[in-house]
């Protein structure tokens, strides 16, 4: 099946038509590839698509570029490799899982429990996600999702519903009934109308209005030293499959939702040659025109030229809808009829302080360090 439809998100069962051809997007297991599955991702996307692979803002991996006909054989292969679920209906839940998980740790077990609790979960809005940040601190904090376990400032886990404060203490081992308790609490409260928890404004059950705050959190995207190995970031989400698994020592590739990779056994120095200018991995951008056909503008070149004179998070995008990134970014440029907005501290699309600002008026605009023109 493919087509657009406003507030629903392309998988690997229901691919979207884009301006270059079906996009399909993917959530490997555990956010983990092994370099075999890696491979195989390379493959479909070379055999079937244009041969670029993105990483999105909420870890999944995006294939473009393909034929209609092809769709349902590189779904296929993907299936085959571990990397999708063959239910169509489980593959449509959005499940984000910290990054830095290892084998029997509290994240790790609880992602794994889920994925035998998802048929209990109840029918949810395309776009709603679980996050499983069980670690020491929460890292997906601002990552976009709508109900969250994660640690709370007790050291216990929590469940927390997003948009809300604070969360509620989970007993070990009763963490996933919880979980799909809130879930479908949302459902029978109205909740698909809101279409996510942050807006849906009926009152949580006594029992999920939560008491805890959670835990301080960390900030994650280190490019270097891992102790499961390398971080490295990636320029607007791109992944080279054929550098990463030329490097010694990979084990896995850890996705995140930080358009960075955790690279696991490989070492720092093995790795550097990925490393990025950091200016770059303070932007996001879309692939904007002529890739999308909501685009009437074309983003990563200028976002690349923009990125050393802004100071803070820049955000460019090809329209209001901002797919790069739904959290507000310091400079947000977004495209309308062929020109940009200008908003400060804003979402994509946000009422803008400038507009209708051409592309080659924008650089001279940066120049220097930023003061809000
Ligand atoms: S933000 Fe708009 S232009 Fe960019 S990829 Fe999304 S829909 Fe297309």
């Amino acid at each position: 099946m493919s087509g657009r439809v406003r507030g629903w998100c392309p998988d690997a069962w229901h691919p979207m038509a884009a301006g270059d051809g079906l996009l399909l997007r993917l959530r490997p297991p555990l956010a983990h590839l092994t370099p075999d599955q890696l491979r195989t991702i390379a493959d479909v996307a070379g055999l079937y698509g244009n041969g670029q692979i993105d990483l999105t803002s909420r870890a999944a991996l995006q294939l473009r570029g393909l034929r209609e006909r092809d769709g349902a054989d590189a779904r296929d292969r993907l299936v085959a490799a571990g990397l999708v679920d063959a239910d169509p209906r489980r593959e449509a839940r959005v499940v984000l899982v910290a990054p830095a998980w290892r084998p029997g740790d509290d994240t790790h077990r609880l992602a794994i429990g889920l994925r035998d609790s998802l048929d209990a979960l109840p029918a949810l809005p395309g776009k709603v996600g679980i996050a499983i940040d069980a670690g020491d601190a929460a890292v997906l904090h601002d990552t976009s999702a709508d109900f969250r376990i994660e640690r709370g400032e007790s050291g216990g886990l929590i469940l927390r519903a997003d948009g809300r404060p604070r969360g509620t203490p989970l007993s070990p081992g009763a963490e996933l009934d919880a979980l799909v308790a809130l879930a479908r609490w949302f459902s029978a409260s109205g909740g698909a109308a809101a279409g996510r928890m942050a807006r849906h404004r009926a009152p949580l059950p006594d029992w999920a209005a939560g008491r805890e705050a959670p835990a301080r959190a960390t900030l994650a995207v280190v490019q270097g030293a891992h102790p499961l190995g390398t971080m490295i970031g990636t320029a607007f989400g791109r992944v080279d499959a054929d550098r990463l698994l030329r490097l010694p020592g990979l084990r896995g590739v850890r996705l995140t939702p930080w358009r960075a990779l955790l690279l696991v056994g490989v070492a720092p120095d093995d790795a550097r040659a990925l490393f990025h200018d950091p200016a770059l991995l303070r932007v996001d951008a879309c692939v904007g025109a002529p890739a999308c056909p909501q685009a009437s503008v074309a983003t990563r070149a200028l976002a690349a030229r923009l990125a050393p004179h802004v100071a803070g998070r820049l955000h460019v995008s090809g329209c209001a809808k901002g797919c790069a990134r739904a959290a507000p970014a310091d400079v947000v440029l977004t495209g309308r009829d062929g020109r940009f907005d200008l908003a400060h501290h804003a979402r994509a699309g946000a009422p803008p302080h400038r507009t209708a600002l051409s592309a080659d008026d924008l650089p001279a605009l940066f120049e220097g360090p930023f003061r809000a023109p």
